[in-house]
């Protein structure tokens, strides 16, 4: 193991890899330290989904310019990811969801995102399939470039490319403290000894507070576990993603076939539970069906549950920390962090090589929750 490098990352997700390649295409020497193997956090259990509709400025940007990122990624990083562009349907189902839509529409398309607005008899434009009536739809939003990937060939992307620009990439390798010497972080200490360096990064996931600690940090976020569920394989016939923030639900058919999809329990309470639920199962499957009629006769092949890296307004912790310098935090993406990781890990790069930045940091400061903050409402809880 290398006993020093530039830049330290621990967590071997998205975040994790894809800033480790940004940062060796820069020249920097990065270690990736995975407890793990890669894409063993919430990535690698991710519904794949990637879209732009989102109700805050900070959110809509970071996914903007990610798809950008997810849209060149097959010839830049030479995978094919399953990146499909097949748009994101977002039911609205009561008047005061109809005026939140309508505000995020107009901040959306301010700046510069292609959205429709979609009447109740508009839907079944885009999903013919769609029972409207039946699931209480009075409107939604549509944008076409919204889309979905398969998440693990991302990070096997991301670490293939990373590795041949020189990164080390060390997998089943936990870090268990962080060395802070004169108030700088300066390397991180694993059950394989020591490498020093000048940044450390907390690329964690939902055990970003716990790797924050070793640092003396502490940050907001709460895990919180997310189920989500497939089915057997049909032919293509459903493009979009459909999402109810109403019902708490979202599916979307895979490029092998497979509809997946999630529902949030409003009764989950925070904690580091993987456990499959007959609730969920149950519960999703009664959504599908009522969605969709015609999947009926379809059997769900696995479900499984993964953690939600959650802060209290559901927008990313990324940055510095004013406690520790060199700690860096990429973490705190909630339900939407394979979608924004490509951006923010340019950022990330950008602030560590000292380029300008193409979007600020302090919005995404922890220093934020010091004061009210305004939350993201586009979510599947
Ligand atoms: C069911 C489900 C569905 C989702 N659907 C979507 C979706 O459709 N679209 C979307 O954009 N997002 C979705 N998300 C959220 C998304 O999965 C996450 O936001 C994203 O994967 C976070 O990536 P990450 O790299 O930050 O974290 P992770 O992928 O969790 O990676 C963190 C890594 O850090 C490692 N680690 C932790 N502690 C240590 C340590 N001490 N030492 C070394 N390694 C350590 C972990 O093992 C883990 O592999 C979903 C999440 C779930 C659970």
């Amino acid at each position: 193991m290398k006993d020093r490098v530039e830049v330290a990352i621990i967590g071997g997700g998205i975040s994790g890899v894809a800033l480790a390649y940004e940062l060796s295409k820069r020249g920097v020497e990065v270690a990736v330290f995975e407890k793990n193997f890669l894409g063993s956090g919430s990535t690698g259990r991710c519904g794949g989904g990637i879209r732009q509709q989102f109700s805050t400025e900070e959110n809509i940007r970071l996914a903007m310019e990610s798809v950008k990122i997810f849209e060149r990624m097959k010839e830049e990083l030479g995978w094919d990811i399953e990146y499909y562009q097949g748009g994101y349907l977002i039911l609205a189902h009561t008047e005061e969801e109809v005026k939140q839509f309508e505000k995020n529409v107009r901040l959306q398309r301010s700046l510069g995102l292609d959205v429709q607005w979609l009447e109740r008899d508009e839907i079944n434009d885009i999903v013919p399939e769609l029972d409207v009536e039946g699931i209480g739809a009075i409107a939604a939003t549509y944008c076409p470039t919204d889309g979905h990937a398969y998440p693990p060939k991302a990070v096997w992307a991301y670490a293939d490319k990373a590795r041949e620009l020189g990164a080390h990439i060390y997998e089943f390798t936990e870090v268990k403290g962080i060395i802070v010497e004169n108030g700088r972080a300066s390397g991180v200490i694993t059950e394989r000894g020591e490498t020093r360096s000048r940044f450390v990064v907390n690329a964690a996931g939902a055990w970003s507070p716990i790797v924050a600690e070793m640092a003396g940090v502490k940050l907001p976020n709460k895990p919180y576990r997310h189920e989500i569920m497939i089915t057997e394989p049909l032919s293509h016939f459903l493009d979009p993603m459909v999402i109810s923030f109403h019902d708490n639900v979202y599916f979307r058919q895979t490029m092998r076939g497979g509809i997946i999809g999630g529902w949030g329990d409003p009764e989950e309470k925070p904690g580091f539970n993987f456990a499959s639920s007959l609730k969920f199962i149950t519960t999703m499957a009664r959504l599908l069906r009522k969605y969709i009629p015609a999947l009926k006769p379809v059997r769900v092949l696995r479900q499984w549950a993964g953690l939600y890296d959650v802060t209290p307004d559901a927008k990313p912790i990324l940055g510095p920390v004013k406690e520790v310098e060199g700690f860096l935090q990429m973490n705190g993406y909630s339900g939407h962090g394979f979608m924004v990781a490509p951006m923010c890990a340019v950022l990330l790069a950008q602030y560590i090589t000292g380029e300008p930045l193409s979007i600020p940091l302090e919005p995404f400061s922890v220093e934020r929750f010091e004061k009210e903050v305004r939350g993201e409402v586009s979510v599947v809880g």
